[in-house]
């Protein structure tokens, strides 16, 4: 079948590959319909690797994706040909320790779609297990049902959050991650989401969804958080940036007894502030990938109480997907999501 391969830095192709799979009693065999271009895919063709895991062997590319069930293992019961459905790209050893601890997303063992050597779902069909594969609501398109996997790293922070009603949050970045993570945050309970970056396109997108943008560039943040919590400071952030300089002052606009939620994945390791964190006994809380979160992002974009359709920027068909990678490594500001359609 045609895949696109990522066959060593910087060189990508569109090229037939063989995969070795068969349809196990408790798989599904899934055609693929669409998949989002993730920042990791993006690093991976533009660098090779990512910390520890380096593209040694060529491997195709993506893991936010949704398509339509063809085929059904013999013991699957909650699907059928013809469903539309979006997939958990992360397959942990269901014998492990973090399994049975309620921590699935930590299995040192963990199968993860586009993470070397494991190659990911840009290409014709994939069979994965029925039990991470979850049908979509009528009125849920295969271009939001690839956006439930960042969607569903939003929502993961929303847990560790442990929001209360009322609580007033802010995102540090305004990528598709912190989006989602203040879209989750209201959802969840939150009453305001500032959120902050210094691309002011992007500020536009999240004030379209009622947040409070801050361009950091021009506006000063604490004035705004002072004048947003009555002086208080927020309960909540998320920081979705990754950026040494939000790190750096990352306890300030919080709370006495918040939480801080690291979501953004330094390249480097960065100072944090402890004694600042300990003046406010403040709470730190981090997220890897997400555990039980696909059900809830489905149920959250079937209701309308989540609508990722805005974020969807840019399409491309799968005979231009190199353009489209191209695209992804150096997009316009204006530009969230870029989605390729099978
Ligand atoms: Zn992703």
């Amino acid at each position: 079948m045609k895949a696109l391969v990522l066959k060593s830095k910087g060189n990508l192709a569109i090229q037939d590959m063989e995969f070795k799979e068969t349809l196990g009693p408790e798989d599904v065999r899934i055609k693929i319909h669409t998949v989002g271009i993730c920042g990791s895919d993006v690093h991976y063709y533009t660098h090779g690797k990512i910390g520890n895991f380096i593209v040694k062997e060529p491997m195709v590319l993506g893991h936010e994706a949704a398509g339509t069930v063809i085929e059904v293992g013999k013991k699957v019961t909650g699907l059928k040909a013809g469903d539309k459905v979006c997939m958990e790209p992360g397959v942990p050893n269901l014998r492990s320790r973090a399994v049975i601890e309620g921590m699935y997303n930590l299995d040192p063992d963990v199968v993860f779609w586009a993470t070397p050597p494991v190659h990911g779902c840009l290409r014709e069909t994939v069979v994965h297990p029925a039990m991470f594969t979850f049908k979509l609501p009528d009125n849920v398109s295969h271009a939001e049902g690839a956006m439930v996997e960042p969607l569903a790293v939003g929502m993961q922070a929303a847990k560790k959050a442990a929001i209360k009603p009322g609580d007033i949050a802010l995102v540090t970045g305004c990528g598709t991650i912190g989006i989602l993570a203040g879209l989750a945050a209201l959802a969840g309970g939150c009453s305001k989401v500032i959120i902050t970056d210094v691309i002011q396109p992007k500020l536009d997108i999240a004030a379209g969804y009622g947040m409070i943008p801050v361009n950091i560039k021009k506006q000063n943040l604490m004035d705004i958080v002072k004048k947003e919590t009555g002086g208080w400071g927020v309960n909540l952030i998320f920081e979705a940036s990754g950026n040494e300089s939000a790190i750096k002052n990352i306890f300030e606009p919080l709370c006495p007894g918040g939480a801080v939620v690291f979501i953004g994945m330094p390249v480097e390791p960065v100072p944090v502030d402890i004694v600042a964190a300990q003046a406010k006994e403040a709470r730190m809380e981090s997220v890897f990938r997400y555990a039980n979160q696909y059900p809830r992002a489905v149920a959250l974009l079937g209701s309308g109480k989540i609508d990722v359709k805005p974020l969807i920027t840019d399409k491309y068909k799968f005979k231009d997907a190199i353009a489209a990678y191209e695209y992804a490594a150096d997009p316009k500001p204006t530009s969230v999501k870029v989605a390729i359609e099978m």
